[in-house]
């Protein structure tokens, strides 16, 4: 390579970085939209739309649920089937026959990453679900959940949360810079740690049971998250306790709490 050559490399590399959203401005105000900003406008949960509510909004987060169909292809959807189809046990061609209410798709993970790169205000908290036919199955959801926020150069923009601690294990060994956060409500922050996690997104009941577990997570270095919050004296308490991220169905009522 000439001098010169090396220089137009740089310039063009220059030119290019400039070109898409720095993914470095994420906003920081704990409000993470459960299954998108969906109820205030009566939104599908879990579609596109939803996740362009909560970038509208302003939440710093907007969170989603993942299945992979019986061909391998990640799919949003919160339960384990929607109207008559099973996500584990259908293929992708028999999903993309279903509407949400407003008539989209169910989106694929792939457009949903698409959608939150488009932007750099919104991070996208990705909920990989387990498998209801075998703990391995759950292992390759997470490994090409994995895969495809790396082909897409989408690991800034996602965080990861998991009720399958194989599935969070496996992310963790996949990827140990990935923010992943453990949802069952059954490790200590200790355990936590010692595992790898970022941090740890438990119930509300759980943590009002266990109120200490916010401080020691602190004191660990862990984040602490909490699902899914939608009374006000709840929001208060985690604000007051200093959370990083609170979970929740009324992302305009935190915002509005948050803001004051
Ligand atoms: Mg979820």
């Amino acid at each position: 390579m000439t001098r010169s050559s090396i220089f137009m490399t740089f310039i063009v590399g220059m030119i290019l970085a400039g070109c898409g959203p720095e993914p470095d401005t994420f906003l920081n105000n704990k409000v993470i939209a459960h299954r998108g900003a969906w109820k205030a406008e009566g939104l599908p949960q879990n579609s596109l739309a939803s996740l362009k509510q909560a970038i509208d909004i302003g939440c710093m987060g907007s969170e989603f649920d993942v299945w992979m169909t019986a061909d391998g292809i990640l799919i949003l959807n919160h339960d384990a089937d929607y109207d008559s189809l099973v996500m584990e046990t259908s293929t992708y061609e028999q999903i993309l026959a279903l509407r949400l209410p407003n008539g989209e798709r169910l989106p694929t993970v792939e457009e949903v990453l698409r959608k939150g790169m488009s932007q750099n205000k919104t991070k996208l908290i990705m909920e990989v679900k387990p498998s209801k036919i075998s703990t391995e199955r759950g292992q390759e959801l997470a490994t090409k959940a994995v895969e495809m926020v790396h082909k897409m150069g989408a690991q800034k923009w996602v965080d990861y949360i998991t009720f399958d601690k194989h599935i969070g294990s496996k992310i963790i060994e996949l990827d140990p810079d990935a923010n992943v956060a453990y949802l069952m409500g059954d490790k200590t922050p200790q355990e936590l740690k010692d595992e790898g996690y970022f941090g740890f997104d438990y119930n509300i009941r759980v943590l009002r049971e266990n109120p200490h577990w916010i401080q020691e997570a602190h004191d660990l270095g862990l984040t602490v998250n909490c699902w899914t919050v939608n009374k006000k004296e709840d929001m208060e308490w985690l604000l007051d306790n200093n959370v990083e991220f609170i979970t929740t169905d009324e992302p305009e009522m935190l915002l509005e709490l948050v803001n004051k």
